[in-house]
């Protein structure tokens, strides 16, 4: 195993972090992200930090696995590893300062209705058409009465002021991208993903959030938010994810994907860094801290990476 060399302790502002769900092993896509997320912390000489998005989708000992194998590949995290299910009543004051400003309203519709439900003028595809925002106090009583009948809790949504907002990406530049009534609390009580993000990533002060650019769509919502909040908004680098050679997001059933599976195929953990330096046009970077001193963001590959392993 390769662990990179102790580092000074950050004397700058800001912070990194990467943040995966728990729900099985990191594929090479991920690791590659992982890798990025702390070359880029790093190299600015901030800290990083890891945290364990587990309100949602946990497979039992996934965590422990992914923090072993992100150690494994020679990455170190400052401080606690911070766990997302422990932060409730961090992501409950954010919910209750948003309601204080009327912000917040209730949604009673099911996941079908608004499938159905014709979008409002404009709105992007996807969006919440607005079904629950503006209730007569009669139909929110009647609303709250099918949702017990339901045995769910009304979902709370964001009563959004703007209907687009504007982020900086380290590769996409400024992105503008659409802001709907997102929702802040689930009907089964879990917070959203896209309330948690935003309330843990100010309370480590990250200042770039590094991930897979399946979720570039998502920063717009995300930055208006920490906006609402008063909160400082991060700026972003999307790294553009792993593909199969058909084209289809990488995932367990392309086979060895991970890095459990490589080494029981007998590549060395330094291989597989190889081949993340390979896909990132750095030929020969075999550590995490040989990739930190020669990657240069400029020279990122912006196309999907293919990746297409020995059967
Ligand atoms: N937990 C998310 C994932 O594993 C990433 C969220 C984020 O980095 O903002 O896809």
């Amino acid at each position: 195993m390769n662990h990179c060399p102790a580092l000074p302790v950050p004397d700058v502002a800001g912070a990194g972090r990467y943040a995966p769900s728990p729900s099985g092993d990191l594929h090479l896509g991920n690791l590659r992200t992982a890798l990025l997320a702390w070359v880029l912390a790093r190299r600015g000489g901030r800290a990083f930090h890891l945290r364990v998005e587990d309100l949602d989708r946990v497979q039992e000992g996934a965590a422990e696995r992914q923090l072993e194998d992100l150690a494994a590949l020679g990455l170190d995290w400052d401080g606690e590893v911070v766990h997302q299910s422990e932060r409730g009543a961090a992501h409950a004051a954010a919910i209750e300062a948003l309601r204080a400003r009327d912000l917040v309203y209730e949604c009673y519709c099911t996941r079908r209705e608004i499938l159905e439900a014709p979008s409002a003028p404009h709105a992007p595809p996807g969006a919440y058409p607005g079904t629950c925002r503006n209730l007569s106090p009669t139909a929110r009583e009647a609303g709250r009465a099918r949702m017990q009948e339901l045995r769910r809790e009304p979902a709370l949504r964001l009563r959004a002021e703007v209907d687009s907002w504007e982020v900086q990406d380290l590769w996409a530049g400024t992105v503008r991208g659409a802001v709907d009534d997102l929702v802040l609390r689930r009907g089964d009580g879990v917070v959203a993903y896209n309330l948690a993000v935003v309330v843990d990533d100010a309370a480590i002060g990250v200042d770039e959030v590094v991930r897979g650019d399946d979720l570039l769509s998502s920063a717009p919502r995300q930055a208006h938010l920490a906006h609402l909040l008063g909160l400082a908004e991060p700026a972003y680098a999307h790294v553009p994810l792993a593909l199969n050679p058909a084209g289809m997001r990488l995932a367990k059933r392309d086979g060895a994907v991970t890095l459990r599976h490589r080494i029981a195929r007998g590549e060395s953990v330094a291989q597989v860094v190889a081949r993340i330096g390979d896909s990132l046009g750095l030929p020969g970077c075999r550590t995490a801290a040989h990739l930190l001193n020669d990657f240069d963001p400029a020279s990122m590959p912006r196309a999907p990476w293919i990746v297409d392993l020995p059967a």
